[in-house]
């Protein structure tokens, strides 16, 4: 019967970066002392202040359907946010709240994409775009960028790879999986670029935005440059800075036309985002950033170790990412050689066989485009970290 799906469905993979945690799951519940650096998942409790926000919900009796495309409070909460965090300007009837931002690309997919079309996207990349893109049949069109310019293209390749069936280009500032983050004069020059084509569009993913490690200084949203404003749609959520992936929101602001099919497609999947979520999500983006600073100062110390005992392993090259919680080394070097009685041969069975053999799930980079590399998610305690990467000195050296 298996024949019975759908090409769509056939034609996609299995997301990787949740495979490689739930295989890790499973072991830890059969009581091996798995470290989990593979799911991209801040180990923090959100905020007691959301805590109280989504409590209250409950009580004030927020169980029913709400907007579609969200509350209309906190579609106000979030323009604030974004003029606030961004100086992106945008009213409530460009913003569509969703179930995670995972939804809120597929909604933006779904409105823009035709079968063919072509879309950019810069590699490594992360691991959802390229399925989400073939699950609308249109192709994936692939830049590639290289760890000594750390993972960054330059402006001038977009138009190498621009033709007349190009809709889309996805830029994702800070990146996962390399961590890279665009200097706002990085991006002036991509801006240069790209208001030379004001057909195409952009979806601008910023959901990493507050968990950057440059001082003086915060992250850029492209929108905010006037003039490609009507060609992007800004894409933001609370599973990472607010530490609540399992609370399901995400959400766009975008140009009024692509809000409204984005809000009718999502009338017809899901009705709305959680009621409880969205009470909670309005207290979250209400309070300032200054709020989750104690998140971010970990993940900066996080990474100072991880950096730091990366140095002491033979064969792994590596840059120093200036935000997210991943780390991309390249691990190229085993390919070919032994390692616990086995020749390594790509990214793949070099993740499988750190799991296997010393317990630390990480994810290969074949899933983010470039087989060469591993992704390290430093999400996790500093005790994991540090035990992670003991055995990894010892498995290696
Ligand atoms: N974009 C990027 C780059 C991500 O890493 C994630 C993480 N899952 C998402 C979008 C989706 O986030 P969520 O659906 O949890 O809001
Ligand atoms: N974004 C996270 C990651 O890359 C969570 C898992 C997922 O949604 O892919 O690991």
């Amino acid at each position: 019967m298996e024949n019975r799906l759908s090409y769509r469905s056939k034609n996609i993979s299995y997301s990787h970066t949740i495979a490689m945690s739930s295989q890790a799951r499973k072991l830890k519940n059969k009581g091996y002392d798995i470290v989990n650096l593979s799911i991209g998942e801040p180990d923090f409790l959100p905020p007691k202040f959301v805590l109280d926000a989504a409590k209250k919900a409950i009580d004030d009796g927020h169980h029913y359907y709400t907007p579609v495309s969200g509350y209309y409070d906190l579609k106000e909460t979030i323009c604030k946010k974004f003029y606030r965090d961004n100086r992106i300007k945008y009213n409530p009837s460009q913003i569509v709240v969703s179930t995670g931002a995972k939804q809120s690309i597929m909604n933006v997919l779904f409105s823009l994409l035709d079968k063919n079309d072509e879309v950019l996207i810069p590699s490594p990349y992360w691991v959802s775009y390229l399925q989400m893109i073939k699950l609308c049949e249109s192709k994936p069109i692939i830049i590639p960028t290289q760890i000594e310019n750390n993972f960054k293209i330059y402006p001038k390749q977009i138009e190498e790879y621009i033709t007349p069936k190009t809709k889309l280009f996805i830029f994702n500032n800070p990146c996962n999986p390399t961590g890279s983050v665009y200097s706002y004069n990085e991006l002036k020059q991509l801006v240069n670029i790209l208001k030379k084509y004001p057909k195409l569009l952009i979806l601008s993913d910023e959901i990493y935005e507050y968990i950057y490690y440059l001082k003086n200084n915060s992250t850029t949203s492209i929108a905010s440059f006037s003039e490609i404003y009507h060609q992007v749609i800004t894409l933001n959520g609370l599973s990472k800075a607010f530490s609540m992936t399992g609370w399901r929101i995400g959400y766009i602001g975008a140009p009024n036309w692509i809000a409204k099919s984005c809000e009718k497609i999502q009338g017809q999947i899901t009705s709305c985002p959680n009621s409880i979520a969205q009470r909670a999500a309005i207290a979250a983006l209400n309070s300032s950033p200054l709020n989750i600073n104690y998140m971010i100062k970990s993940f900066e110390n996080r990474r100072n170790i991880v950096l730091d005992m990366m140095k002491d392993i033979d064969g792994f090259q590596f840059n120093k990412p200036d935000g997210t919680f991943y780390i991309f080394p390249k691990i190229s070097n085993f390919f070919g050689k032994k390692l616990k009685g086995k020749v390594i041969k790509n990214s793949y069975e070099f993740s499988e066989l750190l799991l296997n053999k010393i317990y630390v799930s990480t994810v290969g980079g074949f899933a983010f485009g470039n087989d060469q590399y591993l992704r390290i998610s430093y999400a996790s305690s500093e005790k994991n970290i540090i035990k992670a990467f003991k055995r990894l000195k010892k498995l290696v050296n």
